[in-house]
């Protein structure tokens, strides 16, 4: 709060100050001047005895004389005072010897002074012959005009006036000045001060001691106010801490120290409030231990209570992962899983978890392995709240115990059978190659230029034993996952360049391989090495192999996928940009790598007659790669017209069903002879 000028202390001082001092001074001075008035009539009359003293004796001689003109000279001698307005010398009783007057002075101040002294003032002294007769001969009267020493007192009663006062602002002034440097201007900066003092936390700014008051009043009241504010913050800062453990132990488990139910509501409560609003998924994982009461009973109560501990230490070794993690009570615990975009992730996070518990426990000199039952609910599918979701995790983890124990469960049946076949498979896949379950098709890409072959795509089939054959989109992704697409992709790499040796062998010299490469590969750093290793093995020749890579495996991280390009370069292989279009391709990017072919994606290929849209990116996608100076193939080409239609736009090379789909290598050899074949009887209709 600013304070006003006009409530200063030192102001309202000085208006006091002035008032009573300008006050005190008039009454002094007043006084003073009173007493000088008393002085000045004095004044005048001692002038006149004076005068009259003087005079005595020659008006004695001039009256005893009767001379007329000696008594003339006397009252001449009178005149020479300038007060004197009268003077007479002579018998009361006669016409006098000798007498004269004078106007009254002219002064401004005239009727002022005839107030104070009066107009004149009349004095006579009795004239006596001498002793022994003592013979009365007459008076000398005398009149003074009052003016002349009236005039004067006025000047004096002025210098008094006005000095008094002068006097008394000077010290009002001065006090004014003391009191503002002593006491206002310390005062102030205190106020400033103390109006920095954060209220929540007093005790850490003090207030500073002024300089020069450290033993004074203020001193001493800066000194007392700070031990003030220091207890002030010790008392706060303890009410904070007993406030803060008292929530603390409102929201935790006081065994295990993890958030209770209710902090777990309130924080997945925020969590969903979140991921809603970046339209993200959210897992809440419900983990209930299988056969704990058997533990407890086996070994001890407080046994049991350090069972649960280690149980929910071992569940915050996954905190990295998880939004929240409380124990909802018993021997159950919730874990909620933030930023999930895939089930798959809930179903990795709840194996990981049964498997980390089965990591057996040390428990007063036994060995204990628990096993557990999860319970997954997904946000936002299975429910919009933190109560319904946490309701159906809990349901969905008890209907799973009741079932068949040590695993998990999601709500939602369908998913959970696909989870489970994705687990399945992921375990199957790893035991995959060594089992002879892949094997590699063959897809022939075209050149609209002479109409040839030109190349041929290499795809991975699984041959699962059960299931059949698994399509590349379900287990590509997950080979990625768990890390087999590295020995995979090599193997499909051999296999791949084995076969184009064959075929260069059988006579078609000149076609090429295309090999997909995962984002996994092409950032592993064995991989330049590897194809070179092939090619010379091979005895391929350059060019004759290209890899495909993915939008999304260059844009991840730009400058490592353009370093690994350059180097795949090198070992003298082209490089292909698959699925053009469906990921976040910009020019900028593509110019800085060192691509040759881009293949357009079978999606807008497919709709190139149907939607506008498509038919444009086609054309830019042709367009693009001729400006960049790339090679452009469409993929998913199954009509003559959608050839039609991407020829006409320049495009270079073409694959898709409408050649023919993918064939194993015999077959290929046999389709390839018989395509030959058929465009050299054409060619030669033609000629
Ligand atoms: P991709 O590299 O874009 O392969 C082209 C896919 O389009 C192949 O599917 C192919 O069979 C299919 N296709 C070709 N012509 C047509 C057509 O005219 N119409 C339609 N509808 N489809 C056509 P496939 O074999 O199922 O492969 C799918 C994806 O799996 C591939 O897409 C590729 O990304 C991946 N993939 C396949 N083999 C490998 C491999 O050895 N390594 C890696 N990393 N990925 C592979
Ligand atoms: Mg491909
Ligand atoms: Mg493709």
């Amino acid at each position: 709060m600013k304070l006003e000028r006009r409530h200063s202390l030192s102001i309202k001082l000085l208006q006091l100050v002035l008032m009573w001092a300008v006050l005190v001074g008039l009454v002094l001075s007043c006084a003073q001047i009173l007493y000088d008035l008393r002085k000045e009539r004095i004044l005048i009359d001692s002038t006149a005895t004076q005068i009259l003293a003087m005079s005595r004796d020659p008006a004695t001689q001039a009256v005893y004389s009767l001379d007329r003109e000696m008594a003339m000279q006397v009252v001449e001698g009178l005149f020479e005072h300038q007060a004197v307005r009268f003077a007479s010398i002579g018998h009361p009783e006669e016409t006098p010897l000798a007498i004269r007057t004078r106007p009254l002075a002219d002064s401004p101040y005239r009727d002022l002074t005839d107030w104070l002294l009066g107009v004149e003032q009349q004095y006579s002294i009795e004239l006596y012959g001498r002793s022994p007769q003592n013979e009365y001969y007459g008076d000398l009267r005398l009149t003074l005009d009052t003016a002349p020493y009236g005039r004067e007192f006025l000047q004096r009663s002025l210098i008094i006036l006005v000095s008094g006062v002068l006097r008394a602002l000077a010290m009002a002034f001065v006090l004014y000045l003391v009191y503002h440097v002593l006491l206002t201007k310390p005062l102030s900066r205190i106020i400033e001060h103390i109006a920095q003092i954060n209220p929540d936390q007093p005790g850490k700014m003090l207030i500073p001691m002024l300089p020069g008051q450290e033993r004074n009043e203020l001193g001493v009241w800066i000194n007392k106010a700070n031990q003030l504010l220091d207890s002030i913050e010790r008392n706060s800062s303890r009410r904070r801490e007993a406030e803060a453990n008292l929530l603390h132990m409102a929201q935790h488990d006081h065994l295990t120290g993890l958030p209770n139910r209710s902090m777990l509501q309130e924080q997945l409560t925020r969590i969903l409030g979140d991921a809603g609003r970046r339209q993200r998924g959210v897992a809440v994982l419900c983990c209930g231990l299988d056969d704990f009461k058997e533990v407890n009973e086996q070994f001890t109560y407080q046994s049991g209570d350090t069972l649960l501990v280690a149980v929910a230490d071992r569940l915050r070794a996954n905190s990295g992962r998880l939004g929240s993690l409380a124990r909802l009570g018993g021997d159950q615990f919730a874990l909620v899983q933030t930023g999930v975009n895939e089930p798959y992730e809930a179903a990795e996070l709840a194996q990981t978890i049964l498997d980390d518990l089965e990591e057996p426990f040390a428990l007063g000199g036994h060995m204990v392995s628990l096993r557990a039952t999860i319970g997954i609910t997904l946000f936002p599918d299975d429910g919009e709240n933190a109560e319904k979701l946490l309701q159906k995790a809990e349901q969905t983890m008890m209907l799973a115990k009741a079932r068949s124990r040590n695993r998990y469960q999601f709500y939602i049946a369908s998913l959970d059978t696909e989870m489970r076949v994705r687990r399945e498979l992921d375990k199957d896949l790893r035991g995959a190659l060594a089992r002879n379950e892949l094997h590699l098709v063959y897809q022939p890409q075209i050149s609209y230029h002479n109409q040839q072959v030109v190349g041929v795509e290499a795809l991975l089939r699984w041959e699962h034993p059960e299931r059949g054959l698994v399509p590349p989109d379900l287990f590509i992704p997950l080979a990625e996952q768990n890390g087999c697409i590295i020995n995979i992709g090599e193997w499909v790499l051999d296999q791949a360049c084995q076969q184009l040796r064959t075929w260069h062998d059988a006579g078609f010299a000149d076609l090429r391989m295309a090999v997909n490469l995962s984002t996994v590969q092409l950032h592993h750093s064995e991989l330049s090495k590897v194809v070179t290793n092939l090619m010379q093995r091979y005895q391929l020749p350059s060019y004759s192999l290209e890899l495909e890579v993915t939008e999304t495996g260059l844009m991840d991280d730009i400058a490592a996928a353009a370093g690994h390009l350059n180097s795949l370069k090198k070992a003298g292989v082209l490089i292909a940009i698959d699925d053009f279009g469906t990921g976040y391709s910009s020019l900028s990017y593509l110019r800085g790598l060192p691509l040759d072919k881009i293949k357009i994606d079978k999606s807008f290929v497919q709709d190139v007659l149907l939607d506008k849209d498509d038919a444009t990116i086609v054309r830019a996608i042709i367009q693009l790669g001729r400006s960049l100076n790339m090679q452009v193939i469409a993929e998913g080409v199954e009509t003559v017209e959608q050839e039609a239609y991407v020829v006409s736009e320049g495009c270079d090379e073409g694959q898709g069903y409408y050649y023919s789909r993918p064939l194993s290598a015999p077959v290929f050899a046999d389709w390839l002879r018989s395509y030959q074949g058929k465009t050299q009887l054409s060619s030669r209709h033609l000629s």
